[in-house]
């Protein structure tokens, strides 16, 4: 009997929207989906109560998401959104820095790694978007997997990073033969191109004038391939 397909919805097209970016997918979609939250919190969600409750129980954003907040230039959000917790600072007299911290609460000077009580601190609110966002893709992704369309279409993408392939691979009970092979494929074309690059470059670092163009800047894929998008 044949295995029940399923369904398409508006978040299989997303999804295969996705393969179109001109780098990873993934990180294309993660990064989409953050800048519309940002978009939405600047255009209507700074003085939304319960968002603000959040916002403040956590301490404000974490590092990297403060500073992608501070890339939309919007001076009377950031001054609105971080009185109150400034203010609290200024009560309590100058907080001390708490030094490197870990994912929950980078931006370690204004933020408590843990309540009063000992509980843990809120999770940055847009940390706690973008780990959403990340499910809902590996959900979408592994709920279609077998789908001749999805393969096809990745086909033409230039395939996940490392980092979200080995998430998406993570979540599958087993990885199919077009995505091993797809993945194997460009980390080889890597390889070489890489081989290349230090083959044909002569010892003061610059390339050779008869490497490729695509050659010369392979180390600028190989950083992508291995981290991920740039933010
Ligand atoms: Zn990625
Ligand atoms: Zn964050």
């Amino acid at each position: 009997m044949e295995k029940k397909k399923p369904e398409k919805h508006v978040h299989f097209f997303k999804l295969v929207d996705s393969f179109s970016a001109a780098g990873c997918p993934f990180c294309f979609y993660v990064q989409n989906r953050m800048q519309r939250y940002f978009e939405t919190l600047l255009y209507e969600g700074v003085n939304d109560r319960a968002f603000r409750r959040k916002f403040n129980a956590a301490g404000g954003f974490c590092k990297r998401h403060v500073g992608q907040l501070g890339s939309y230039n919007d001076g009377l959000a950031v001054a609105i959104l971080y009185q109150p917790i400034l203010e609290k600072a200024v009560s309590k007299g100058a907080p001390r820095p708490r030094g490197v911290a870990g994912l929950r609460g980078v931006a370690g000077t204004f933020r408590a790694s843990r309540t009063s009580r000992g509980r843990k601190a809120a999770v940055c609110p847009a940390c706690e978007a973008e780990a959403a966002s990340r499910d809902a893709y590996v959900r979408v992704f592994t709920h279609f997997v077998e789908d001749d369309e999805l393969a096809a279409a990745y086909g033409h993408s230039p395939g996940f990073c490392h980092p979200h392939y080995r998430q998406i691979t993570a979540s599958l009970t087993s990885v199919p033969e077009w995505l091993e092979d797809a993945q194997a494929k460009a980390l080889s074309q890597l390889a070489d191109g890489v081989d290349r690059l230090i083959e044909f470059s002569n010892f003061t670092g610059e390339a050779a004038t008869n490497l490729s163009r695509e050659d010369q800047l392979v180390w600028k894929r190989l950083i992508r391939r291995l981290y991920g998008e740039p933010e």
